[in-house]
Formats: structure tokens, sequence, C-alpha cells
């Protein structure tokens, strides 16, 4: 894939598809890293959902959080999947950031993008995608997270390698687009996943891209 075909994509794909209106890129790097734990396994009004309960019952905070009732946490976090392991990792990763961080993430965002990384996805529960939604979202660093959609989609339309691990996806990703373009590039992968690059049967006939997807050319999935 060349960088002027990876262009193309963006383009077309910016020019056909909406953006979700509530994306919020300046907020609280903790308050995004426990969004983007709810998130985990659940759609995206049950994660508002649980993340109002939240907010309402508990200050946002690593000190509140850590100590708050597990039990409460786990009512809070009801409404979306896997409630329970989700409470244990917020009130565990709360603590760490109090006791170890200084109550904050900020100084571990600062740091240079491959080292906050390691530094985040040291913490339990928090894997590459958590950390890099954190660092693109609240830091405005320059990565790529690498969510179900986004993997899918630049694997069928080449922006990545087929049989690439995360991080492989992340890194092609990066070098095809430039840093400014990142965050557009995240969302608008979701967007065409959620709309036409379906996991099955997507949509390939009305596909904003599909002159340039090789996966178009495979099988036509909608004849
Ligand atoms: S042509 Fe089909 S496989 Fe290729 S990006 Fe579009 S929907 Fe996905």
């Amino acid at each position: 894939m060349t960088k002027t075909c990876a262009e193309a994509i963006l383009k077309a794909l910016q020019d056909t598809l909406d953006l979700p209106r509530l994306v919020k890129t300046n907020r609280d790097p903790f308050e995004t890293l426990i969004v983007t734990i709810i998130s985990q396994n659940t759609a995206d009004t049950n994660t508002q959902r649980a993340f109002e309960n939240l907010s309402k019952r508990f200050e946002i905070t690593p000190q509140a959080l850590a100590n708050a009732d597990i039990n409460t946490l786990e009512s809070c976090l009801l409404v979306g999947g896997l409630y329970k392991s989700k409470a244990k990792t917020i009130k565990l990763v709360s603590k760490i950031i109090h006791e170890n961080f200084g109550g904050s993430l900020q100084p571990v965002l600062s740091l240079p993008l491959e080292q906050a990384r390691e530094t985040l996805t040291e913490l339990p529960g928090i894997g590459p995608k958590t950390a890099d939604v954190v660092l693109l979202f609240s830091a405005n660093q320059p990565t790529i997270p690498v969510d179900t959609h986004v993997y899918r989609v630049s694997k069928r339309l080449g922006l990545a390698p087929a049989n690439g691990n995360y991080e492989v996806v992340r890194m092609s990703l990066r070098s095809l687009y430039q840093a400014k373009d990142y965050l557009l590039v995240h969302l608008l992968l979701i967007a065409h996943g959620r709309k036409y690059c379906r996991a099955r049967q997507p949509l390939c006939q009305k596909c904003p891209v599909n002159n340039n997807c090789p996966s178009n050319m495979l099988e036509d999935r909608n004849a």
C-alpha cells in the first residue's frame, strides 16, 4: 500500500462517513482511562450509562475510586459487561495511580510515547489499546489505538499486513499516515467498520472505498 493510496482511502471515508458527535479529546486522562476500561466488550450506550452511574456515586479521581466500596462499584457498572472484573481493575489501578504515581497520570503521559505506553500497560488490566486511547485522546501523543474494527478494516483494505498483530497494525497505520491525522484515522476506520466493513457480510457493493480494496475482489459477498 502506498501513502498516496492510503490518503485516498482516508479522504473517501472522510467525505462519506459521519464521525461520532461526542468525541472528547481534552478529557482528563484518568477519566479517559476509566471510560476505556468500562468500554471493553461493552456497547457505547451502556459504557456511557455505566460511567454516568459511577460519576453520580463517586468523584472520578484515583483516590476516590481506590477507596470505593467494591460492591458499590460493581452496582454502578452492572449495566455493562464483565462488571465484576472491571470494578476490581478500576479499584486496583486507581490505588496504584494514587499511591505510586502521586495521584496523577500526567507525569506518565509526558514521557516519550513508547515509555509512556510501557508504563501504562504495566498496570493491571490495561492493554495496549487502552493505553493508546489514553495517550491519543488525552495527551495528544502520536499513536493509533487498534480496536476490533480498526484491526479488521486495516487488514481488509491492505493498510496493514493480513497476518499482523496489534503492534504490526498500529505501526503500519502510523507509517502510512501523518501524525496530525491519527485521531481521524482511528475514528474513520471504526465508523467504516460499523457501517460498511462489518465483520460478517461487509457491504462491499455500497462501500465508498471498494475501488481501493483488495478484499473486494476476492469474492462478491453481496451477489
Ligand atoms: S470493499 Fe468490502 S472488504 Fe473492502 S473495505 Fe469495503 S466493505 Fe470492507
